[in-house]
């Protein structure tokens, strides 16, 4: 059977079709990037806008690639939480306009989930419950071990920024968007890319954040904040115009890429050595799943990959084009929940299904 996905959470308004199988029958991704950096950051109620203007067009663009009728879809799954109220509201009722027009089961998503559960979507023979997966994106930074759909178990979480948010923020302070190449790409991409051709990539150093904690927690405000004194240090020296460079950015985004890395590394080594003293993987072989945005980035994944083969675990993320947000992961979400109980969705009242206020996974345990 076919599912449809609605993501309007933050600033992409992604529609898509998957069916049982895993297979992709249409992906419609509108980003809103362009609109939002010039302000350096985005502005909810201009989301909202461009969400609305999008959406009824995405989804007729969205049937016509898949080749099929509304009538053909066995329901439609829709990001409820966590994200932009506003932007979560437009697609929550155009979920419930398409419900009730064509009197389809609605399935409700959470947001974090559908990053955790994607990867399955394309190895599913691989990736088997349980598994641990690092949650690495534009909002969040999180291990968990992850049961089934709505039943994920919280080992750790950042005490303050998500590491894409530094990247963000850190990519915006430096100006990297002043280089012409960077100028559409999001922060952690720009600084990946510039990271590549340092020539001296221990020029910058940070310190490791929680070092003396044992468990699984993040961190990335300091990292964020060394980093702006480090531009401003530089800047001065170099006496750079207020709308330029420092010369040696790229060796700064080597240094800066480097101290996340080794930060979420040392998280999930601890989060690994916990679950495989605690037999949480149980018959399963040991699992790691990297997803969210900054999965896209290459070097982080190989570190992690390279940290759970030392622990025989084998290491997954989604391919590059479902990491970040997008319509896929929250068809794929849906037919994650059907596959578990073909009954629920039919039993749940659409005018109940709202965007819901709180953002966290049912269970959490502390892992030290
Ligand atoms: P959340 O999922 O927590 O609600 P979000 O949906 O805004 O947040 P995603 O779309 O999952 O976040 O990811 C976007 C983030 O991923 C951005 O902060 C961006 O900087 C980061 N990102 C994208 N590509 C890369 C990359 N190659 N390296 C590092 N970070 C990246
Ligand atoms: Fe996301």
């Amino acid at each position: 059977s076919y599912m449809l996905g609605i993501e309007t959470s933050c600033d992409d308004t992604g529609i898509a079709i998957v069916d049982t199988t895993g297979r992709v029958h249409a992906n419609v991704l509108e980003s809103q990037q362009k609109f939002h950096t010039r302000y350096g950051g985005i502005i909810p109620p201009r989301a909202q806008d461009l969400h609305r203007a999008r959406i009824a067009a995405a989804y007729e663009r969205c049937l016509e690639q898949a080749q099929l009728q509304p009538e053909q879809l066995a329901g439609i799954a829709v990001t409820t939480h966590p994200g932009l109220p506003l932007s979560l509201i437009v697609g929550l009722r155009f979920a419930r306009h398409l419900a009730r027009r064509h009197r389809k089961p609605m399935l409700p998503v959470h947001h974090m989930e559908a990053h955790a559960l994607q990867a399955r979507m394309e190895h599913p023979t691989e990736i088997s419950y349980p598994y641990l997966c690092l949650l690495i994106s534009g909002g969040h930074s999180q291990l968990a071990m992850v049961n089934g759909p709505g039943r994920l178990t919280l080992l750790g979480e950042t005490l303050d920024d998500a590491p894409g948010e530094a990247f963000d923020k850190i990519a915006r302070r430096l100006r990297l968007y002043v280089l012409p190449q960077y100028r559409l790409w999001n922060g952690g991409r720009a600084i990946e890319h510039a990271a590549r051709d340092a020539k001296n990539p221990t020029a910058f150093e940070f310190p490791l954040p929680l070092a003396q904690q044992r468990n699984c927690n993040f961190s990335f405000a300091g990292i964020k904040n060394n980093s702006f004194r480090a531009i401003r240090k530089q800047e001065r020296e170099e006496r750079t115009p207020p709308d330029g460079i420092i010369s040696n950015y790229r060796d700064f985004c080597a240094g800066l890429l480097n101290a996340v890395s080794r930060h979420l590394m040392h998280r999930t080594q601890r989060a690994l050595e916990y679950c495989l003293e605690r037999q949480l993987f149980g018959a399963a072989p040991p699992t790691l799943v990297i997803s969210g945005g900054v999965a896209n980035n290459d070097a982080i994944f190989e570190n992690l990959k390279h940290l759970a083969s030392a622990y025989n675990c084998r290491c997954y993320r989604p391919s590059k084009l479902y990491c970040s947000d997008n319509g896929v992961m929250i068809a794929w979400h849906g037919i994650e929940q059907l596959l578990q109980d073909p009954k629920q969705s039919l039993r749940l009242d659409i005018d109940k299904i709202d965007v819901a206020g709180s953002a966290g996974f049912q269970q959490s345990m502390i892992a030290d």
